[in-house]
């Protein structure tokens, strides 16, 4: 269990909050809320734990952002990060130019992912690999003498990111109300997400119903409208959210019989979360046409995002008659950077060699065991989650769930678990949970012990039970 050596602190941590404050427009911020006081600003970082600039360390159980796999700080990477920066930095990726880098990890992909998908497409994050993959269909319906194929389904509760189009695909609808994005192209379906503890129906009756509205929706639109279905396997930030048994297959049919492309987001499930390097065919059964991923890539020690794409649409793009094929114009000055790849190579290699996928599927499963133990605390509604990626959904006992949003909620937890050396991730109701890979039995113990502690303490402020 490496960890960090007490923390020093900073003379100017003060300063530094104040600048913080001052002139950074934080992501994914309440601005209204932000203060002088609020930034945690994270100095130090070692295996899975980060200390921040007063010098305190935390059990980092957010992953950095889902991101974390082989750990903080690993010299071999940084390494690898300084070898290549050396060695040659950057180059355009534009054309016919590529990078000993940029080739090798394509390749590496090839090999990993399931299927034909043995093209890659690089850019530089979860985001711009959503939004290229969604421009790679409609170039490929178009090859196809297809350009009416526009329409894309989304999901509720889905989160593909943060660029205009990405956005437009999301599916929370507090991010959604003010700004109608693309709404005449991107389409929501329901949610998927299915909690035995708490279903009223059976999950085959809710497996029934979401394909009967996929299959509505399609015919509503015309099937020869629509270019793709786009789907995280088990909805991350919407609140890890596990589809029932046999959707991933079931939609993944349907969308092969209407000529629809299946768009599998893996930026959060891949890379090992749910115990191997993709989770599609090993753990859904399925081989989608395309599948994104970014984050755990490169554990998050350098920005990287892909989209793994099959021969078959690859090569229809490349070889349309010259009406259809308009310049293939998406990429980015960043795209598939020779240090990100080369970090993105070394962190496959130490998971190979390490086993982290394997390991993950050794210790997931306690995880999980471990956290649904928590089931019983007042506060808590239900607990839900695959392997190293959970959630805990809480209540006041006042109402129902998904429908209680009480941001109070998820926020007091967090701050007792902070003051206790523990990270976890809130959002309005839930606790979200995403550890690196390389947690051991021994944190995850620790991670459960303060998170209890955290959520008995909250339920107590919030009397929390006192309405059953
Ligand atoms: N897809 C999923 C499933 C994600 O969780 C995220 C990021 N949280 C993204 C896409 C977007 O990735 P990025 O933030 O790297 O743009």
């Amino acid at each position: 269990d490496e960890t960090l050596a007490p923390g020093e602190g900073r003379n100017d941590h003060k300063d530094l909050i104040a600048a913080d404050a001052r002139h950074v427009l934080h992501p994914w911020a309440d601005l209204s809320a932000m203060s002088d006081e609020d930034a945690l600003v994270v100095q130090d970082a070692k295996g899975v734990h980060v200390q921040d600039s007063e010098g305190k360390t935390y059990l980092d159980a957010i992953g950095g952002m889902w991101c974390m796999t082989v750990g903080y700080g690993r010299d071999e990477l940084v390494d690898a990060m300084a070898d290549q920066a050396r060695k040659m930095t950057y180059y355009t990726p534009f054309g016919d130019v590529s990078s000993e880098p940029a080739a090798r990890l394509a390749q590496k992909l090839a090999e990993l992912s399931p299927g034909d998908l043995n093209r890659v497409h690089f850019t530089t994050c979860g985001s711009t690999a959503i939004d290229s993959a969604v421009r790679i269909a409609h170039y490929y319906h178009a090859s196809q003498g297809q350009p009416e194929r526009r329409h894309v389904l989304s999901r509720k509760n889905a989160y593909h990111g943060s660029t205009y189009l990405a956005a437009s695909l999301c599916g929370k609808a507090a991010d959604r109300t003010l700004f109608q994005y693309e709404k005449d192209f991107v389409h929501h379906l329901s949610s998927p997400g299915y909690d035995a503890d708490i279903a009223e129906e059976s999950s085959e009756q809710r497996l029934a119903e979401l394909l009967a509205e996929m299959e509505a929706k399609i015919e509503e639109l015309g099937p020869e409208t629509v270019a793709a279905f786009v789907a995280e396997p088990i909805l991350a930030s919407g609140g890890v959210l596990v589809p029932p048994e046999g959707y991933q297959k079931a939609t993944r049919e349907l969308c092969a019989k209407h000529g629809i492309l299946y768009i599998s987001d893996e930026v959060v499930t891949g890379f090992g979360r749910l115990g191997h390097f993709f989770a599609s065919e090993v753990r859904f059964g399925i081989v989608p046409d395309m599948i994104i991923t970014a984050k755990g890539i490169t554990s998050g020690y350098q920005p990287l995002g892909a989209v793994l794409i099959s021969d078959r649409i690859a090569d229809a793009i490349g070889e349309s008659a010259p009406e259809n094929k308009p310049v293939f114009s998406n990429g980015y000055t960043y795209s598939g950077h020779p240090v990100a790849c080369a970090t993105a190579l070394k962190n496959i290699e130490i998971m190979e060699r390490e086993d982290i996928p394997g390991h993950v599927r050794e210790v997931g499963p306690y995880f999980m065991k471990r956290l649904r133990e928590l089931t019983d605390l007042p506060i808590v509604y239900t607990v839900r989650g695959d392997h190293l990626m959970a959630c805990v959904e809480c209540w006041t006992g006042e109402e129902a769930g998904p429908t209680a949003k009480n941001m109070a909620l998820a926020q007091r937890v967090d701050s007792y678990c902070q003051s206790a050396g523990l990270l976890v991730r809130p959002y309005e109701n839930l606790c979200i949970l995403s550890p690196p890979l390389i947690v051991g039995r021994a944190q995850i113990d620790k991670i459960v012990t303060i998170l209890e502690d955290a959520l008995l303490r909250a339920a107590k402020d919030l009397a929390c039970g006192a309405f059953e």
